[in-house]
C-alpha cells in the first residue's frame, strides 16, 4: 500500500510517497511553497520516480501552511501533528521537537507516546528562521547549502547584537566592510538564530532527547549553535526538511488502514 504526505510550506513544497507505512519510496523538495507551481511539481516529482499515479495512492494528507488551498488530498492535518508524527516514528526517545522552517520557528514537546502535548511558535519576526540565514547568506555572496562547512571554520568570534533581520543585515555589510573573516560572520549568524530559538524551547522546557526538523536542520551550523546554547545534544531527522510530509503519510496510512 501506498499513502502520500504533502507538506506545502511557506517556502518550500515537500513529498513523501510512503510503502505499508515504514519505507518511504519517492521524496521531493521543490524550493518555492504556497501559492506556486511548487505544490504540484512536488507531486509530479515523486509519481515520475516511483513510477505511479493517484489513482495508486491509497490515502494522501496534507500538512504545511498551504494544506487547506491544495487540491487531490483526502485529508488536512496541522503540521505541528505531523511533526510530532514523524519524529516519534524516528526517534521514539524524543521528547522535544525543534523545527525551523522558512518564516517560523516551533518547538514541540512530545509525550513519551509520541503526542503533541504543547508547542510554542514564531512566526512574527523573521530572526530565527531560515528567511534570516537566506538573507545573511546573500550579503555574504555565499549559497545557503555552504553556510554550514563555512562556519566550522570560524576561529574569532565576533557579535551579531541586532536580531531585527533589516538592522542585522547592516551589521553584516559593516563587518564585511571592516574585513571581518566570512567564516566569523556566517558562526554569529548561526548563533543568531540559536539564541532566538533557544530562548523560545527554554520558554518551552527542553526535555531530552531533543530532536530538529525543518529545512534549517540541513545547516549544521546552525545544529551546533543551537547545542551550545541549550547545552545539550541534538539528534537530526534523517528526512530533517521531508519530516512534516513524513508524519502526513504516516496519518494517511493510519487513515488507509483504519490503525
Ligand atoms: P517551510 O516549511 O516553512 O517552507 P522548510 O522546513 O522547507 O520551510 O525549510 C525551508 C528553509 O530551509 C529555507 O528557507 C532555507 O533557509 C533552509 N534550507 C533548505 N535547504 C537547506 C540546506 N541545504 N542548507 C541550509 N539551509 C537550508
Amino acid at each position: 500500500m501506498i499513502t502520500m504526505g504533502i507538506d506545502i510550506g511557506s517556502t518550500a513544497s515537500k513529498c513523501v510517497l510512503l510503502r505499508d507505512g515504514k519505507e518511504i519510496v519517492a521524496q521531493s523538495i521543490i524550493p518555492v511553497g504556497t501559492g506556486t507551481s511548487g505544490p504540484q511539481r512536488a507531486v509530479d516529482a515523486v509519481f515520475g520516480e516511483a513510477g505511479v499515479c493517484r489513482g495508486d495512492i491509497a490515502c494522501l494528507a496534507a500538512t504545511g501552511y498551504g494544506r487547506n488551498t491544495f487540491e487531490g488530498a483526502d485529508m488536512q492535518v496541522s503540521e505541528l501533528s505531523c511533526h510530532a508524527k514523524g519524529v516519534f516514528a524516528t526517534f521514539p526517545s524524543a521528547r522535544t521537537v525543534v523545527d525551523i522552517g522558512g518564516q517560523d520557528a516551533k518547538v514541540i514537546r512530545l509525550s513519551p507516546q509520541g503526542k503533541m502535548m504543547k508547542f510554542l511558535m514564531n512566526d512574527k519576526c523573521a530572526a530565527g528562521t531560515g528567511r534570516f540565514v537566506s538573507v545573511m547568506a546573500k550579503v555574504l555572496d555565499v549559497e545557503l547549502e555552504q553556510m554550514g562547512e563555512l562556519s566550522e571554520q570560524s576561529v574569532n568570534r565576533v557579535e551579531i547584537s541586532s536580531t531585527c533581520t533589516v538592522f542585522a543585515e547592516s551589521e553584516v555589510i559593516s563587518l564585511l566592510a571592516n574585513r571581518v573573516c566570512p567564516a566569523d560572520i556566517a558562526a554569529a549568524i548561526h548563533r543568531s538564530v540559536a539564541n532566538r530559538v533557544g530562548g523560545l524551547a527554554q520558554r518551552l522546557g527542553v526535555m531530552d532527547e531533543v530532536v530538529m526538523t525543518g529545512g534549517v536542520a540541513r545547516n549544521r551550523g546552525v545544529v551546533k549553535a543551537l547545542e551550545a546554547e541549550l547545552g545539550t545534544r541534538i539528534l537530526v531527522s534523517p528526512v530533517a526538511q521531508l519530516n512534516g510530509a513524513y508524519g502526513a503519510a504516516l496519518y494517511a496510512y493510519e487513515r488507509a488502514t483504519g490503525v
